[in-house]
């Protein structure tokens, strides 16, 4: 009889660190998770201490096997999940960061990324990459990290330092210096991938000056990652997946074939639209990004950002306060029968996919002496819905790709009425599991999958409980259909005012 019971998740998040722990009938049998200091020394600087975020994934660790009275011995695998791009540079020989990590949010290398856009290097970086030059991703933070510290030039070139996404930091730790390795949905996310070699590219480290002797070795998402230090965790346990957050959850969902798409609605929205095996053609304002195929294999999908999704609900709570609470946005909404012409496009810090523009903001229009706080709450989660349609169409509209099942999590897809007006609008129905925790959910399948523990991958997939599926109801499509269209005309009204500002002062 088999002495190991259960496959660990490790999901380091940007606000918090979580362990989970799946039994392998698919049930959760205990989790635990915590926040850690985050750090904003300048305007548009966002930092961790990566001892900090190391230190909560130990206690998470230890307080989830608590939980679930197990002891380390008794797990067969684990697998890491993490916040993507963030940039950890550390000391091989004694595991000591040189400094804070950079966090995806941070802003500081804007002007880099304003020159490199429009050059000849700017073309090059978003056709080997398949992203955009933008400071979100981690190789200009690593070169502005370099810049400012010389010596750390050589010692980076022989491998004295070591540069990683969280991914790599955690793994590092974990295996007491053994591995230091990554996989190639974190890859992909650094600037410096190629996604048709699915490796590091000379040409892109060159760019920005990285010395390839300090990057992490690229393997697969479920493979071999090494084993934890017997010190750290009290048992060698093999660390047996990787995974970026997004394309994590998306596999969490069992999102592991061309066509599968994941929307998570939470303060913003992320989309993936998995592409299959082989790399889709590039989309405007649509990133490409790596996958995870049924057994954590290389694949492809389409990657889309909402900037505001949820935090549009919570502007109406906390900015102009005219809700009480996020769910009774619900209430409000089945109130009224539509907004009654209103739009609210909540551009709050600018539009993300498929538009990119920087510089639009927060705009209503069509109001009328009948319009009420109902309408606006309305409006709000009707735009949430618009914009993720927006994103979708975005990636379908170019491709020859047809969708297959649309899958929901995030805290805003708790919103019966949203997730119906969402299947209303993209005439397609959208699956919401049950669980919660995708993301740490997929780290555990990738893990479990890759140790034997699940022999087909979907043996994890009763972790997600009974869903529940919104049917689109096709009596509404006439109305979606000039609903949306006024959806778009306000959206450029947005781009407009943002354009106009920019001319005149
Ligand atoms: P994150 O992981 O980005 O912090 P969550 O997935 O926890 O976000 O979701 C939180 C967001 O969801 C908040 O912006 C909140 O306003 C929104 N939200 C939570 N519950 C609801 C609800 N019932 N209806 C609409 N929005 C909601």
């Amino acid at each position: 009889m088999s002495s190991t019971v259960a496959v660990l998740a490790i999901d380091q998040g940007t606000t918090g660190s979580r362990a989970l722990l799946v039994g392998r009938d698919g049930g959760i049998l205990g989790s635990a998770y915590e926040e850690f200091p985050q750090y904003f020394p300048g305007p548009g600087l966002v930092e961790h201490d990566p001892e900090e975020i190391w230190g909560s994934v130990l206690s998470t660790v230890e307080r989830a096997l608590a939980a679930a009275d197990l002891t380390p011995g008794q797990l067969v695998g684990l697998g890491i999940t993490n916040q993507r791009e963030t940039t950890v540079v550390w000391e091989r020989e004694t595991g000591r960061p040189m400094g804070p990590a950079i966090v995806w949010q941070d802003r500081r290398t804007t002007d880099r990324c304003a020159a490199l856009s429009g050059t000849p290097a700017g073309t090059l970086i978003r056709d080997r990459t398949g992203l955009v030059v933008d400071p979100y991703f981690s190789a200009t933070k690593l070169e502005w990290l370099l810049e400012r510290n010389p010596a750390w030039r050589d010692r980076a070139a022989s491998g004295e330092l070591l540069f990683g996404t969280v991914d790599s930091w955690v793994l590092f730790r974990l295996t007491g210096g053994g591995t230091h390795a990554t996989d190639h949905t974190n890859a992909s996310r650094t600037l410096l991938y190629s996604l048709d070699d699915g490796d590091w590219d000379p040409e892109l480290c060159a760019i920005f000056g990285v010395p390839e002797g300090m990057l992490p070795e690229v393997r697969d998402s479920a493979g071999h990652f090494g084993t934890t230090d017997p010190d750290v965790l009290g048992a060698e346990i093999p660390v047996a997946g990787v995974a970026g957050d997004q394309q994590a959850a998306l596999y969490g969902h069992g999102g592991w074939s061309r066509g599968d798409a994941k929307n998570t609605y939470g303060t913003g929205a992320f989309l993936l639209l998995h592409t299959g095996g082989a790399r889709g053609p590039p989309v405007p304002g649509v990133l490409t990004t790596v996958a995870c195929g049924p057994r954590g294999e290389r694949a492809f999908a389409y990657e889309g950002a909402v900037l505001i999704a949820g935090a549009a609900i919570q502007w109406l709570r906390d900015g102009i306060q005219i809700l009480d609470a996020a769910p009774l946005s619900e209430e409000q909404a089945r109130s009224v029968s539509s907004t009654e012409g209103a739009y609210f496009v909540p551009a709050l810090v600018g539009l993300g996919t498929p538009h990119w523009a920087a510089g639009a903001r927060g705009t209503m229009v069509g109001l009328s002496r009948g319009t009420r706080r109902a309408h606006i709450v309305r409006a709000a989660l009707e735009a949430i819905a618009y914009s993720v349609d927006d994103a979708l169409e975005a990636m379908l509209g170019p491709s020859d790709i047809s969708l297959g099942t649309f899958r929901a999590d995030g805290g805003a897809a708790r919103n019966d009425w949203l997730m119906q007006f969402q299947a209303d609008l993209l005439q397609t129905p959208v699956h919401r599991p049950a669980a919660a925790e995708l993301t740490a959910i997929g780290a555990a399948g990738l893990a479990g999958v890759a140790t034997g523990f699940w022999s087909e991958p979907e043996g994890f997939l009763p972790a997600h409980g009974a869903e529940r599926v919104f049917e689109p109801d096709a009596l509404r499509m006439a109305d979606m259909a000039g609903w949306r269209a006024g959806w778009k005309r306000a959206v450029r009204t947005a781009l407009f005012w943002a354009s106009e500002r920019s001319r005149s002062p």
